[in-house]
């Protein structure tokens, strides 16, 4: 599979993190660092900073994103924000599914594939986690539980709609841990999903999919891991709260 097909997407996921203010100023203090990024930048941050980072980020090259949305239009869903607020507010990525709303959150496979479905259909981009706890790795079930995650959410989504999903490959037990998955682990996985999108939809999109690796990504490990023949970007946690290293890691992947 030819991976100059693919532009590496670098997404920082802030988790519950920064206030508007200090949005803003990590956005101008990351401006200039990515400008002339040969990837796509994009920064998922909570629901309370997205006026002002759109704000922040309009006429540069980063785009913005939630950190997820409801499967409803609207509706009495209290504290919730539905896919559709995000695009009539100018949002055009959504993190759905990440480990942390299926740890903390009850969030299971049917509401991420519902989650999904409610995204595309308000035409966001969607940035769809999925990856393995430590217990399912040691227990050597890693490649069905990340088949199965995958499959699930993907189950009502076209080839053609396929165009708007990007697969974040996490596993969970590197998420926020320092831990990080060696690059032949993260790659190894990465081509799995690949293999499963061919199964589902055929080469072209194989090749076509953008899946990245997340877990304790940082500016030291970037390169290596960024180098891997499947691993086409990265979902960044702690890295992506400090300008200079989330810049690092975007410079890793425009080489
Ligand atoms: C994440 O939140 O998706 C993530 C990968 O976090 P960290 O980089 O901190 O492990």
């Amino acid at each position: 599979m030819n991976k100059t097909l693919r532009r590496p997407v670098i997404a920082g996921n802030w988790k519950m993190n920064k206030t508007p203010a200090q949005t803003k100023a990590l956005i101008e203090e990351l401006k200039p660092l990515v400008e002339g990024a040969d990837c796509e930048v994009v920064l998922c941050v909570p629901y309370i900073d997205l006026q002002a980072a759109l704000d922040a980020a309009q006429g540069s090259n980063i785009k913005i994103g939630a950190e997820n949305c409801h499967w409803a239009e609207s509706g009495a869903f209290t504290g919730e924000v539905s896919a559709l607020m995000l695009k009539d507010m100018g949002v055009p990525y959504v993190i759905i599914g990440h480990s942390e709303r299926r740890q903390y959150f009850g969030e299971t496979d049917i509401s991420v594939r519902e989650r999904t479905r409610a995204a595309l259909d308000a035409g966001l981009k969607v940035i769809l986690c999925v990856g393995e706890l430590k217990e399912e790795r040691l227990d050597d079930i890693t490649a069905e539980v990340v088949r199965m995650q995958t499959k699930l959410a993907l189950k009502d989504v076209t080839e053609a709609e396929l165009e708007n999903i990007i697969i974040a490959y996490e596993p969970v037990w590197a998420i926020g841990t320092g831990l990080t998955a060696t690059p032949q682990q993260a790659n190894e996985v990465n081509a799995l999903i690949r293999s499963l999108i061919e199964e589902l939809y055929g080469k072209n999109a194989a090749e076509k999919i953008v899946i990245q690796y997340g877990g304790s990504m940082n500016e030291v490990n970037a390169q290596e891991l960024l180098a891997c023949p499947d691993i086409d970007g990265g979902l960044i946690g702690g890295a992506s709260l400090v300008a200079e290293k989330f810049a690092a890691v975007v410079a890793a992947a425009s080489q």
